[in-house]
Order: structure tokens, then sequence, then C-alpha cells
């Protein structure tokens, strides 16, 4: 070989290298982010460091906290349905429960309505579910599955599992995983997949759910001992009631202490019957919180075992990180526990999104934005399409920091069916704008399947959240407040027919609408 042939030889081979780097360069420009999509089940906003509040100086989540300093935080993110199943199964189809059907724990989600997910597969993800699922049909439309039948157990869970890790492709089986609590065993399948993903020249969509804090809260022996000798503080509204919600009210909600006969926290906790009622109600909010709070570290330093994977395979910084929880929930608030009530504590998610490049770290946006707006958003930050049969609005201008535009919607709408079941809490359906929210107790189970018969008188509560953010004051007989409730109808109304939830078709609903309505 003459000098001059290598020398060219190795021109060619250089320009080449360089041709292809570039093209590398390039595709990864154009490459969508990997998602991770982390979803609790039941984790308040109040419950989390960052959206400050009274269990902020007990530091209970310093890795949520970094991705919430690390990304955008949102302050006005709301369920439209405060319980597990009807939420999921909106985030997967981006579609109000009368439109894809799950009002309450049914009818599920068919392959033919997994839409999420198999709209980002087809923008070219690899796609997964792991952990909790809670919808009837199996997760077929992704690629891996490991996920917890029904609500799953929170110690030696066991798993339904289908894709190629290591087992032949489109075989269900079950995996157990004994002497393990669940929010250990779903972040090491999580890091598993990661690990073994069969498809790396793709970004992934990871849908990373855990089944904590959901009651009945139990969490790993390690945290046993945390918060022990700590006073968990107390919101004023679990002694004192104001003029929240109707008068007397003696059988509505979970209580913390013996207000609800039936079903209180202090049974939950095997709290002492003898105690008095004031001790008693003490001692139950404490093991509650406790408790809670437990499951809830649990849950955030298994978040800081990804990141850490993430930022050691080089990924971090090219994942788009998502954390969020199915719904808010009471924490002793007007001395209720649990979610399904349209109170801001049980309808506020969670939603921090952490995407290096995208987002401005540490910023907030106060838009108001809802969970049928999820999916359109991961589609666009998948570049994907929204179809038309999804009901919500892509927020990704907010997330790239732009302002909200002039027809950003000013109001969400809010529907909880399931009435009087489990936790005792009517039937209700309301608007919440920046500045109020009204909500109307129809008290009918309607056509909901296990909701309880007999009808609750209805009702009307009206707060004013600019003066009263703790919904202390019921502000709807006030004729002060008489211009704005007829006004905040008349959008309620607007709303519903927007997104096509009508109550001509229930003759029962539309008897007590002439009734109360004004
Ligand atoms: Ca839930």
């Amino acid at each position: 070989m003459t000098f001059l042939t290598h020398s060219l030889r190795l021109l060619s081979i250089l320009a080449v290298a360089l041709v292809t780097s570039g093209l590398t360069a390039a595709a990864d420009e154009k490459r969508p982010p990997n998602i991770l999509y982390i979803m609790t089940d039941d984790h308040a906003a109040h419950a989390i460091g960052a959206y400050g509040g009274r269990f902020a100086d007990l530091d209970p989540t310093p890795t949520i906290d970094r991705l919430a300093a690390e990304g955008m935080r949102f302050t006005n993110a709301f369920c439209i349905n405060s319980i597990c199943t009807p939420s999921r199964a909106t985030i997967l189809t981006g579609q109000y429960c009368h439109v894809h059907g799950n009002r309450a724990f049914a009818p599920g989600l068919g392959r033919e309505h997994q839409h999420l997910p198999r709209l980002i597969k087809e923008a070219g993800y690899e796609t997964a579910v792991v952990g909790k699922w809670h919808l009837l049909q199996e997760p077929e439309v992704f690629d891996y599955y490991c996920v917890l039948p029904g609500q799953g157990s929170y110690f030696n869970p066991i798993f339904r599992v289908r894709g190629p890790d290591p087992w032949p492709e489109n075989t269900i089986r079950v995996a157990g995983y004994d002497s393990v609590h669940s929010s250990d065993a779903i972040t090491d399948i999580a890091l598993r997949w990661l690990r073994n993903r069969q498809q790396k020249d793709k970004p992934f969509f990871l849908l990373y759910h855990f089944k904590a804090p959901h009651d009945n809260f139990e969490n790993a022996e390690r945290y046993d001992w945390l918060f022990e000798c700590q006073e968990m503080p107390e919101p004023d509204s679990l002694w004192e009631r104001g003029n929240h919600g109707p008068a007397g009210r003696p059988r509505y909600g979970t209580s913390i202490g013996r207000r609800n006969e039936r079903r209180n926290m202090g049974h939950h906790m095997f709290v002492d019957p003898d105690l008095d009622d004031q001790e008693y109600q003490r001692v139950a909010y404490q093991r509650y919180m406790k408790k809670y709070f437990r499951c809830v570290r649990g849950v955030d330093d298994n978040i800081a075992r990804v990141l850490d994977y993430l930022e050691k395979s080089g990924e971090l910084d090219r994942t788009a990180i998502v954390y969020t929880s199915d719904q808010g929930f009471m924490l002793g608030e007007h001395d209720y526990i649990d979610k399904r009530w349209m109170y801001e504590e049980s309808m506020r998610m969670p939603l921090i999104v952490r995407w290096p490049g995208v987002v401005e770290p540490g910023s907030t946006c106060a838009a108001i934005v809802n969970n049928v707006d999820f999916a359109p958003t991961l589609l666009t930050m998948a570049s994907a399409e929204v179809p038309e049969f999804m009901q919500g609005r892509s927020f990704l201008p907010l997330l790239r920091g732009e302002p909200e535009p002039d027809d950003w919607p000013k109001a969400t709408y809010y529907r909880y069916w399931l009435h009087m079941t489990h936790h005792d809490v009517p039937a209700h359906y309301g608007i919440r704008t920046h500045d109020f929210k009204l909500i109307f107790f129809y008290g009918l189970p309607l056509d909901v399947r296990n909701a309880l018969a007999e009808p609750t008188e209805p009702y009307w509560e009206l707060y004013d959240l600019r003066h009263d953010p703790r919904e202390m004051n019921n502000v709807y007989t006030d004729p002060s407040y008489a211009q704005v409730a007829t006004e905040l109808k008349e959008q309620l109304l607007h709303l519903k027919a927007r997104i096509g939830d009508n109550d001509e078709q229930y003759p029962d609903l539309m008897e007590v609408r002439r009734e109360h309505w004004d």
C-alpha cells in the first residue's frame, strides 16, 4: 500500500466517521425523549415537601422535591373523579368517565380502548407498565407488563406478567415476590426492564405505578420507626368544622374520630375504644399520618433508585419524568379520610415534570389542567398526533414555558358517581374555577353499579377560594354570592354540554334538578 492510498483510505474512514456521528447527533436531536411516568396511589399534593403545607417540615419526599426543583410543578392540576379506576381510565384514554364508561370500577379498559400506550407505541416507543393497573382487562397493548391483580398486596405481592423477560412473548404468567414490600418489588421490576430492554434503539415509555400509599397503609419494615417521635401536625379543621358542608351531616364521609360510627380511622388503626372522644380522635390521627407517611417515604426512596440508575446509564437527561398520583387524599381535613370528595385535598393531583432542555428548572404553572389532558400531553411529548376522540388538551406549550393561551380553560369539571358506597360520600358534580368552587350534591345512585340505592337529601356548596382556600365557609345561601352562584351554574351547564355529560338521560336526576336547582 502506498503512502497516498493509505492516506486516502484514512481520510475516507474519517469522513465516514464524521458523517455518521453527525447523523447520530441529528437523529438524537430528533429522537423524542424517553418518558418515565411515575404514578402513586392516593398521594396527596400536600403530602409532598415541594407543595408546602403543614407537613413540609417533616421532609417527607426529598426525591420528589428534587424533581420539582429540577422541573415544573403544577399548582392547579385536578382529577375529574377522585377514585382509582376512573382516574386511570381517564389518563389512558383522554376521556371523561361517561365516555370511557368507568364511572366506578367497571367496565375496565379492553385492548381497543388502551389508546395512550397504543398511540405511543405507534410513535416508535418501547412500552411497559409495571405495578398497579386496576382495570379489569390485561394491559395487552404494552410490549411488556408486570402488574398487580386488582389492588394487589403490600407484602409478598404477586404480579401478572407478559413479555419477553426472559419468558416467551405473549405468555401470561404469575410471578410472586416473597418477603418483599410492593414498592421495592415494583421498582426492582422497573429497573430490570430498563436494563434488559429489547428495543434499545427506541425511546422508552414506562408507566411506573406504585400501590402505595393506598390504604390499608403498610410500610416496609425499615420504616417502622420513622416519625415515631414526631408529632404529626393537625389541620384546624380536624376539630373546628366552621360552616363547611351541610348542616349536621352526621352520616357523610369516613371520619378520623367517632363522628361516623360505621366507619372511622380509629377502627382502621385499632385505637383503644375506651378512650374519650377527643383522645380517640387524636390517637387515630397520629397513627394514620405516621403509617401514611411511612408508605410515602418508601415510594420516595425507590424513585431515588430509578433516578440513580438513569443517571449512571446516561439516560437521565434525555428522559422526561412525570410525577403524579391518581388523585389526592383527605389527611384529616374536615375530619375526613379517603378521597371521592370534590374538596381541594382530594381533587388536586400532584403534578411535576422534569424534562431537561424543555422545562425550566424550579418553575411552577398555575394554569388549570386535569387528568383528561394527560394523554394528549404525553402524546405530544412523544411527537405523536392527538386523535379527535380525546377530550383533553395538551399542555405541552405550558411545559415549554409559553404563556397560558387566551383560550385556555378557566374552569374544570368534577363528578363523583359512586353514591354512598364504601366511605359514605353522596354523588355530586361541580365546577372549579380559579376563584370559586360550586358543588351540587344530587345524591342519587343512577345507573352506577355498586352505588347505594337509597337517595340522600340534595344540597349545594359554594366556596370562595380567594378568601377561603381551606373551604371552611359554605357561602351558597349568602345573598351576596347569589349572582356568583347563578353564573357558576350557567358555566357548569355549558361545561357539561361541551363534554357531553348530559343529565337528560336520567329522569330521577332531572326531577331533583327541577326541585333543587334554584
Ligand atoms: Ca387512588
